[in-house]
């Protein structure tokens, strides 16, 4: 299994980044499908998705970037 980061958001999503290989993976350079949450990283703040989305929803001319 190899290992990945999970980043857990605020918003509940997860998104997984890949953190390295396990030792079959290693020698073929390879990620197998098995996914190993190596560290779970608390995020205070929504995922990317959620931002964008929240961004818009919520836009009333205050958070306007
Ligand atoms: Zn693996
Ligand atoms: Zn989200």
């Amino acid at each position: 299994m190899c290992s990945y980061y999970a980043h857990a958001f605020s918003c509940k999503h997860v998104t997984y980044s890949f953190a390295r290989f396990c030792d079959p993976a290693g020698l073929i350079q390879t990620r197998c499908n098995d996914r190993h949450i190596w560290q779970t990283i608390r995020m205070d703040e929504h995922c990317e998705e959620c931002k964008a989305t929240h961004y818009y929803a919520s836009d009333s001319g205050r958070r306007r970037r």
